[in-house]
């Protein structure tokens, strides 16, 4: 293990500890909206946020930033919930900004009492229009000076629904000249009359992400509030809400957001693929939504490992996905257990068995580990699977497969070599006909006989027909988040299903659990495969075939 160096994160966190920051104590949170699935971006804050609890002997919440009814339901909150945990953290407390409502509330009306907030009757684009630009101040709209009184009645009234969505806000009364545009008096609350996942129909006004998050923050007395670079500029306003009310200070810091090549990781992008339909559903494989990642065979380590390698930065950068790819081959080199899969079938005859043998050899699941993990019985007969491109009528020297005269190695098997072939009436070869040499069985050769290639194949009367489903990058722009219809750079083949003879024990296969087909990548068992109708996905093939 490489000692590694802090990043700035931790550096603050260690300089607050030392100075007493806190009371000492650490505690993290991780607020998702819930408005769709996470992310793969979304691991990456939540490897931070739950990896800082845990390396500073702290804790880390849940924090669901639920202020927005409209676009958020329950079956997020499961989902968010249940990808976390798979993830393997787990929160010291489930928390909803939702159930904070009534002290947001009571926030407010303090700020109106400090006459530090006030009602306005402007439209949304009156008062962009009043706030000025970056170089150009901005001017109070009438309703700026409003009374405390006055004020405390509108917005009591808005709370009880007098008034339709849009017609009303409370606004922060702070500096409209102020070069931050986020300080030129901020709404905090607006009218909003819809149905909340959690309160239902409680409340007609909600409070704005500025307003609700410091403050959630400030109520769990979170130490360490970590969000990504582009709330840098609202952290004058975090501050001044805590400042203003005399709460908990709680303290925000800012990261850069993981963006990936080939991929888009916005919650509203990714709903659009689902709705529609360039995809099949939030956890397609192809998406880099936490459960596609899951269906599609990624394990929590490798997830984990990839947010650990590309680390916490100030700055954006953008992550080559083979990365992330590299992490999950890395793991499942070590832990998929080995079995054989023909995808492109040619038969192979052993000429020199009867036609009924039968024979049970073994192969060890995981030659990574001492002791392989056990074995699993393969069936041998004398007609097998091979692949149709592992045999050559006409194989070139270097060819150390199959061929008139050429012999191979039969994985976990025996050495056999080709005497012949049969050709149908197209030309294409439909069988390879070959002997097998009896003492030259793996583990116990003593036949002598050197042959370079080894080749994977299927007993034909054993052998299982499955789906296969090989999957591509979704997009073939590197960065199609910033062409203006990102999915005009949809790949239309990033989807191949194609069928494939499997060894029998493959039907022991579960989901999630991760299977090397022997020379043809990591695979592992789709949610959506029966025992009549079996589909595995590819994770990954075994090397970066985009690599030069
Ligand atoms: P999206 O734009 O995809 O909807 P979001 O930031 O609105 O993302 P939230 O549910 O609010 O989604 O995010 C929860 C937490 O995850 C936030 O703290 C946010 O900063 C973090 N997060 C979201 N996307 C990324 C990303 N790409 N990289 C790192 N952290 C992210
Ligand atoms: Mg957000
Ligand atoms: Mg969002």
């Amino acid at each position: 293990n490489e000692e590694k160096s802090l990043n700035f994160i931790e550096e603050i966190i260690e300089d607050d500890l030392r100075n007493g920051a806190h009371d000492g104590r650490v505690l993290t949170r991780f607020p998702p909206e819930p408005n769709g699935y996470l992310h793969i971006g979304h691991a990456k804050s939540i490897c931070l946020n739950f990896g800082l609890g845990q390396k500073y002997n702290g804790k880390t919440n849940l924090r669901f930033d639920d202020t927005n009814p409209v676009t958020e339901d329950t079956e997020y909150v499961e989902s968010i919930k249940h990808d976390i945990q798979w993830l393997g953290f787990s929160w010291a407390q489930e928390l909803y900004t939702s159930d904070y409502f009534d002290t947001l509330y009571q926030y407010a009306v303090d700020l109106i009492k400090k006459d530090l907030a006030y009602v306005d009757d402007s439209t949304a684009e009156e008062i962009a229009a009043a706030k000025g630009t970056p170089t150009e101040p901005g001017v109070p709209t009438p309703n700026r000076s409003r009374s405390v009184e006055e004020n405390l009645v509108l917005f009591q009234e808005m709370k009880d629904g007098k008034y339709q969505d849009g017609e009303k806000v409370l606004r922060a009364k702070i500096d409209l000249a102020n070069p931050n545009m986020h300080l030129r008096d901020p709404l905090l609350y607006r009218i909003k009359h819809a149905h909340h996942h959690r309160t239902g129909n409680k409340w007609c006004i909600y409070p704005m992400y500025d307003f609700a998050h410091g403050q959630s923050d400030s109520i769990e007395k979170i130490t360490h509030s970590i969000c990504t670079l582009e709330f840098i500029p609202h952290r004058a306003l975090y501050d001044w809400c805590i400042e203003k009310l005399e709460i908990y200070p709680s303290k925000q810091y800012e990261f850069a957001r993981l963006n990936m090549t080939y991929t888009v990781m916005s919650k509203r992008k990714l709903l659009q693929l689902v709705n529609d339909k360039f995809v099949e559903s939030w956890d397609d494989p192809r998406m880099p939504t936490i459960s596609g990642l899951r269906r599609r065979g990624y394990t929590p380590a490798s997830i984990r490992a990839f947010c650990d390698k590309i680390g916490v930065a100030k700055r954006e950068n953008m992550i080559d996905v083979s990365l992330l790819e590299f992490c999950i081959r890395e793991d499942l080199n070590k832990t998929a257990w080995r079995r054989m899969a023909v995808l492109d079938p040619i038969k192979l005859v052993i000429t020199n068995l009867p036609t009924d043998h039968i024979e049970e050899l073994h192969g060890e699941n995981n030659p990574e580990v001492e002791g392989g993990e056990g074995s699993r019985m393969i069936p041998f007969s004398n007609e097998l699977w091979i692949e149709r491109d592992d045999f050559m009528e006409d194989a070139p020297k270097k060819f150390f497969r199959l061929g008139p005269g050429l012999s191979v190695r039969l994985k976990n098997a025996y050495i056999v070599t080709c005497h012949d072939f049969v050709k149908d009436a197209n030309g294409q070869v439909t069988e390879v006909h070959c002997t097998y040499v009896p003492n030259s069985k793996s583990g116990e050769d003593t036949s002598g006989m050197k042959v370079k290639g080894t080749i994977h194949w299927v007993s034909v009367p054993h052998a299982k027909e499955t789906e296969i489903r090989l999957y591509d990058r979704l997009f073939n722009d590197e960065n199609p988040a910033a062409s203006e219809n990102f999915k005009e750079s949809i790949n239309p083949d990033s989807l191949k299903i194609s069928k494939a003879y499997i060894e029998p024990d493959l039907l022991n296969a579960v989901p999630g659990k991760g299977y090397q087909f022997i020379r043809l990548g990591y695979f592992t068992l789709d949610t959506s495969s029966s025992p009549d109708h079996l589909v595995f996905n590819r994770t990954v093939g075994l090397k970066d075939s985009w690599a030069k």
